[in-house]
């Protein structure tokens, strides 16, 4: 006899979403957490001047309308991130020869995405392989778009796979801003609000480490504890799903789509001054750094607050999560420093929040593909088996790698569940 209708593992913005859309169509749940909080890659700490700021997830913009209602329906009202005033460019160029490398990397970035995605001979590339056939593109603006990946996706170009980028990067379609705002109050804060309104359905400290499913029913081991139900979500990314116990074991074709996941790597660094000392210098605060390649800082100073953030990918926060701390944190002021003269260095306070081999997400912000041989990955994890299901951020048909693409996922799993249940069974490749 099952205990429940749908068991859903792991209380990120995909877990929570869809625990709540399951109970909204009258099914009895369970949300199962490893870790003392809920949030996910979403979470935050108080710094030592008493603000609390987000250490994982925390930029959004006006077009992604499922976290923006949602804030909304709370009641929270976002910030908008200061951007007026010069980027600072290290080493150092001229402002115009900085807007001409962007535009040559948006041109790029458009080039890759009007490739066409069932083209063969492409799935056959990594980004790099890809970013050397385009001969007739300045070696600057290439190494730009390089320096993009290892920023935003946080892995080698030389690892990753083109044609997942180009599909990825094709549901990334926002026109403002992704950092156009935040939240004063934390976008961690949000994930809290979402969570309370779960009551004891939420069982925190308990990760998920057996799973035993037949093609109706799921039994999962968890701090110490047995769970059953008819339906299994397993709300957690791609990478994090491949460490779980299965019995029987996933079916190869299962198996050969996990793989093909790395976490991504990085960093990110909040920097609190006294004052926000580039707003006088009519700097928007941002710093793009060519070299080192994978670091970019933004302005994050709201109300009392100034700060900045900076976010460390790929590569460059590898080397640095081998380092010991303190020594980041001299490089840290060192880069500021370069950046901003005496004033950049003579930060407050410098936070890390170091997410490479995180024990719960293994890394961030999102897992990307990094094997040639799984072009449909994807489709393979969305299908998923009988009943277990899979759904996290990475499997977003809209912004993956998101918060808003993670509400995106737990909406779409919640809705397949329920439209399942509702039939009675469910027929999948039994390959
Ligand atoms: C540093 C950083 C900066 C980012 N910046 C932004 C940003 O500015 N804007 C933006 O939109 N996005 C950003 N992101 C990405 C965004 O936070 C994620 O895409 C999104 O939160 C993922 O949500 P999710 O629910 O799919 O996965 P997760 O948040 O990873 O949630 C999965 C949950 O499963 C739990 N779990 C894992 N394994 C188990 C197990 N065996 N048993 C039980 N529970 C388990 C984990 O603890 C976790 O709570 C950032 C991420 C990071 C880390």
């Amino acid at each position: 006899m099952v205990e429940r209708d749908v068991i859903v593992v792991g209380a990120g913005f995909t877990g929570l979403t869809a625990a709540r859309e399951l109970i909204a169509a009258d099914k009895d749940i369970v949300l199962l957490e490893a870790r003392d909080r809920v949030g996910g890659k979403v979470e935050s700490t108080v710094l030592s001047g008493g603000t609390r700021v987000d250490t994982g997830g925390q930029f959004f913009c006006r077009d992604m309308v499922e976290l923006t209602s949602l804030i909304a329906a709370q009641g929270r009202k976002p910030v908008m991130t200061h951007y007026d005033g010069e980027t600072i460019y290290r080493p150092p160029i001229s402002q115009k020869q900085g807007y001409e490398r962007w535009r040559g990397v948006d041109a790029l970035r458009d080039r890759m995405i009007a490739t066409r995605p069932d083209d063969p001979e492409l799935e056959k590339l990594t980004v790099a392989d890809w970013v050397a056939r385009q001969e007739d593109v300045s070696a600057d603006v290439r190494k730009s778009f390089l320096r993009l990946i290892k920023g935003l996706w946080c892995r080698s170009p030389e690892e990753v796979s083109f044609a997942w980028l180009a599909s990825n990067d094709r549901r990334i379609t926002n026109t403002y801003s992704e950092m156009e705002m935040f939240l004063p109050e934390t976008v961690h804060a949000v994930a809290d609000t979402l969570a309370a309104t779960l009551g004891d359905r939420l069982k925190l400290n308990t990760p998920v480490t057996h799973i035993e499913h037949s093609d109706t029913s799921v039994a999962v081991t968890a701090g110490g504890e047995r769970f059953s139900a008819r339906r299994l979500v397993l709300a957690v990314p791609p990478v994090m799903i491949h460490k779980l116990d299965f019995a029987p074991a996933l079916p190869e074709r299962l198996l050969h789509a996990l793989g093909a996941w790395s976490p991504g790597l990085s960093i990110k660094v909040l920097v609190s001054y006294d004052e926000p000392f580039w707003h006088k210098k009519g700097l928007s605060g941002a710093v793009m750094w060519h070299e080192p390649q994978g670091l970019y800082a933004c302005d994050a100073s709201r109300g009392d607050y100034a700060g900045q953030v900076i976010f460390i990918g790929g590569p460059e926060a590898e080397y640095w999560h081998k380092r010991p701390q303190e020594e980041l944190v001299d490089f840290i002021r060192e880069q500021l420093t370069a950046a901003f003269g005496p004033q950049g260095g003579s930060a407050r306070d410098i936070y890390i929040r170091d997410w490479v081999n995180d024990p719960w997400s293994d890394g961030a912000y999102s897992d990307v593909v990094t094997r040639l041989d799984a072009p449909d990955t994807e489709d393979i994890l969305r299908e998923g088996l009988a009943s277990v299901r899979f759904a996290s951020s990475e499997l977003a048909l809209s912004y993956p790698g998101y918060i808003e693409g993670a509400i995106i996922a737990g909406k779409w799993i919640a809705h397949e569940i329920v439209r399942d249940l509702d039939a009675g069974s469910r027929k999948v490749n039994a390959g």
